[in-house]
């Protein structure tokens, strides 16, 4: 893997209360960033590939923490229902046909579109994992994979003993790229009994636990009722709090909640769209983020969304807080694009690694493009960042230092033939005859 040295751009390493470098550079070595700075003192050129980022500005891949990659192919399948609608009679049908192909080609055609908006990393819960986890390991792009878990299927306990297996087996590989996680679906898909085994495999394998978490106001109505408390008090009466998680949606919290997921440091991933697509409610961001809980990005799944552009993500995250609590200096432009780069690799468990250009991380790093007319003047690069810009403004996406995709060509795979077996897999899967 070359070298890399990113000249002449705009700076924004996302460390917290940097500014930009106006004038910056961004070396790599080996896969790592060996500097991030202002020219002036970077190390003298050696033998690198340079990247001439004029006109660009550099920051950190951004992090999308929750979604279910393959879910591509029900992209405008089933619109405008109901949840649990929603998902029992469209999605879990039709998830029923799935094929291992189903699922590899589905999860390229999103490392695609991803990498194509400046995603460099991505946290999935979805069937056979080990589909996204090749589709991830083919496109270049991060992963931090894990196979759903549903408590309520015949054969729930054996999925579980697969799951724990399959990421002990990842763990013991130890691709640079991969990072497995547990994923029971939710705690009212999944009984305590599956739920404390969990916990129990996540510490054995020292890995995290993915779950969704509150995202509707019924899902905390059926905790009360059935557990006399609410589903985060409920996971933190059962231990699983104790070990790291990354909590889908975290929409319906009470005051406590909030200080218990602030206490133990729970990974949240802040899902605006899916939540205002399905209706979900408006998710206690500001007062989570103000006790100091870990508040990350995601997309959800295309199915709930419809697609994979974090930028959007990010300016829905600073545009929705503000409308729903009247205040527009609720949710800044830099928290926005914070949450959408260290605060989702932080809600990972990834914060050491990856989330800001700093010497030391892995090299995840984009390119975007600031010379398009609707980003000009030039002015506060973040404000352009959250309030302007799409993820289509992305021009070089780089991954553990690898070039993947560079001034809109994908590097690592065809996409062509991706987007035609993509096509020709969601044909099959939701046609009841396919
Ligand atoms: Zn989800």
């Amino acid at each position: 893997m070359a070298a890399l040295r990113i000249v002449n751009g705009t700076v924004l390493t996302m460390a917290p209360d940097q500014e930009p470098i106006a004038e910056g550079v961004v070396c790599t070595q080996g896969g790592v960033i060996s500097y991030a700075g202002p020219a002036e003192q970077a190390p003298e050129p050696a033998d690198e590939q340079v990247i001439d980022a004029s006109g660009c500005v550099v920051l950190p891949g951004l992090v999308n923490a929750h979604t279910h990659l393959a879910m591509t192919l029900f992209r405008g399948y089933a619109d405008d229902m109901i949840l649990q609608e929603w998902l029992e009679d469209w999605i879990w049908p039709a998830e029923m046909r799935l094929r291992p192909e189903d699922v590899y080609w589905g999860s390229l055609l999103g490392a695609c579109e991803m990498l194509r908006f400046g995603v460099t990393c991505f946290n999935d819960m979805y069937h056979m994992p080990e589909q996204a986890v090749q589709a991830a390991i083919d496109s270049g792009i991060r992963a931090c994979p894990s196979g759903v878990l549903l408590g309520f299927l015949p054969n729930a306990e054996q999925l579980l003993e697969e799951a724990i297996a399959f990421v002990a087996e990842l763990r013991q590989q130890n691709h640079p790229r991969i990072h497995p996680m547990l994923a029971p679906h939710a705690i009212y898909t999944c009984p305590d009994e599956i739920l404390l085994k969990v916990g129990e495999g996540a510490v054995e394998a020292g890995v995290p636990i993915h779950i969704h978490l509150c995202e509707t106001a019924s899902e905390v109505q059926d905790s009360y009722d059935e557990h006399g408390e609410s589903p985060v008090a409920h996971l933190n009466a059962l231990g699983l709090l104790d070990v790291p998680m990354l909590a889908a949606h975290c929409v319906h919290l009470s005051e406590e909640d909030i200080a218990l997921l602030a206490e133990k440091q729970v990974g949240i991933a802040h899902c605006p769209t899916s939540n205002m697509k399905l209706a979900s409610g408006f998710a206690p961001v500001p007062a989570l983020l103000e006790a100091g809980a870990v508040v990350g990005l995601g997309t959800d799944g295309c199915a709930s969304n419809n697609n994979l552009d974090m930028f959007e993500e990010a300016h829905l995250a600073a545009l929705l807080h503000k409308a729903h609590s009247g205040d527009p200096t609720t949710l800044p432009a830099h928290t926005a694009l914070a949450m959408a780069t260290r605060l989702s690799a932080q809600a990972l468990g990834l914060g050491d690694i990856i989330g800001t250009l700093e010497v030391g991380k892995r090299a995840d790093i984009i390119l975007v493009d600031m010379s398009s007319a609707h980003l000009q003047p030039p002015r506060d690069p973040i404000s352009h960042l959250i309030y302007a810009a799409h993820g289509s403004d992305v021009r070089t996406t780089i991954v553990e230092g690898q070039v993947v995709m560079n001034d809109g060509e994908l590097l690592t795979v065809d996409e062509a033939q991706v987007i035609a077996r993509a096509t020709q897999c969601a044909a099959h899967v939701v046609e009841a005859d396919g």
